[in-house]
């Protein structure tokens, strides 16, 4: 129905998730099932097909998903491109900045900026655009997506990753957009549809199955924060049996992690019995209590000690996230994560350090970036000599 229309994807790496769920929405609709989509990596790419594309078809869309930390350089290309296209071009933009700052994103350039999920949202846009039907150019998240309404990704048009298997966070973590733009309430995909997308995937010859979720094991959990051992058994038995032995089954890793309290035996035995990853991924944050407190993590700095030392009883290797430079954060809590960062790297953990940064929509938002002290520093030097840094050549990830 729309062949003759064309949408190109500005698809950044760190933005691969939200592009292959738009596709995995775009192919659920039958009305645009035959559209082409293109998919760009790079600046040059996108104004290489957006340039072919209006010139073989009669519309063409260009889609952008940005994060904070993408914004000055997304609004610069948005610029360039209106400067080029003029109104040839309809350009889209949706992600966690367009969520919480639209105007800005307009007025940068995009002509139709999504807030919140878009899976609802952008197919039904994408339909009025190119039928010249006048749609807002805010378009608010209607209903919360139905996780079993639509798909991860869409592995026939090249775009794949993990699965998404709970959508939102009851914890609502004072530096993290998660909750904001995804709800408190979770959501979870269904065994049967989550089975359906590994099958897909093998049948493009991926064998790694990778589960997405923002706090792994709250799986089937109804409030997020009690365990639902059934339901994550009935999960990873499931896909166990629909993989052949060569699938990998990978949770409770990047691009997941764990909340330490949810690191039991149990949720440990489960990994033994079903998982293919020797290693596991936990939020800590801060070993300060205090800090923790005040991000309202709602676990305890021992809650992380004894989940290293739980899972290192199970044999796996352990990557723990901490942020560093947090709003408030004086001397004597950077002292007490230092010593919560020992006492689990001497039990063979490795360190994932990232730098505060200050989040629209999140209760940190007026906060200021969070600067990594000597102290500090000096720290991280000495833990990358002993092999216990995760991350870049100079250690830092930035939130985004
Ligand atoms: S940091 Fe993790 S636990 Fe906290 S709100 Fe974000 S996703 Fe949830």
């Amino acid at each position: 129905m729309f062949k003759n229309h064309a949408l190109i994807f500005y698809y950044h790496k760190i933005n691969s998730y939200s592009f292959n769920a738009l596709a995995g929405a775009i192919d659920a609709d039958t009305d645009l099932a035959d559209i082409p989509i293109g998919i760009a990596f790079t600046a040059d790419e996108l104004r290489e097909q957006i340039s072919e594309a209006l010139e073989n078809h009669s519309r063409a869309a260009a889609a952008f998903s940005i994060m904070t930390c993408q914004f000055e350089e997304a609004a610069r290309l948005i610029r360039r491109l209106r400067g080029e296209y003029g109104g040839r071009l309809i350009i889209l933009a949706g992600g966690p900045h367009v969520t919480a700052r639209p105007q800005e994103v307009l007025r940068a350039g995009a002509d139709i900026v999504f807030r919140g999920e878009a899976e609802n949202s952008f197919p039904r846009v994408l339909k009025a655009i190119f039928q010249r039907t006048d749609c807002a150019a805010v378009q608010s998240a209607d209903a919360p997506a139905d996780l079993d309404r639509t798909f991860s990704f869409s592995p026939e048009r090249g775009m794949f990753g993990p699965i998404e298997i709970t959508r939102g966070c009851a914890f609502a973590c004072r530096f993290c957009q998660t909750s904001q733009i995804f709800g408190v309430r979770l959501r979870h995909r269904s065994v049967e549809k989550i089975v359906r997308q590994a099958e897909s995937l093998r049948s493009i010859n991926r064998k790694v199955v990778r589960l997405l979720s923002p706090n792994a094991f709250s799986y089937g959990s109804p409030d997020g924060r009690k365990l639902n051992l059934d339901a994550i058994r009935g999960l990873l038995a499931a896909l166990r049996e629909s993989l052949s032995t060569d699938g990998r089954i990978i949770f409770a890793h990047f691009p997941s992690e764990a909340r330490p309290e949810h690191i039991t035996h149990d949720t440990l035995s489960l990994l033994d019995e079903f998982a293919d990853n020797d290693e596991i991924v936990i939020g800590a944050q801060s070993g300060s209590q205090r800090m923790l407190d005040a991000c309202g993590r709602a676990h305890t700095a021992q809650d992380v000690i004894s989940a290293v030392a739980r899972a290192r009883k199970h044999g796996y290797k352990i990557i723990v996230d901490f942020m560093f430079g947090l709003p408030g954060e004086n001397d004597a809590d950077r002292r007490e994560s230092l010593s919560v960062m020992k006492e689990i790297v001497d039990m063979g953990a490795r360190i994932h350090p990232h730098i505060f940064a200050p989040l629209p929509q999140t209760a940190f938002a007026n906060e200021p970036s969070g600067r990594i002290l000597p102290f500090f520093l000096n720290a991280m030097d000495q833990f990358r000599e002993r092999g216990a840094i995760y991350g870049s050549a100079d250690g830092f990830a930035i939130i985004s």
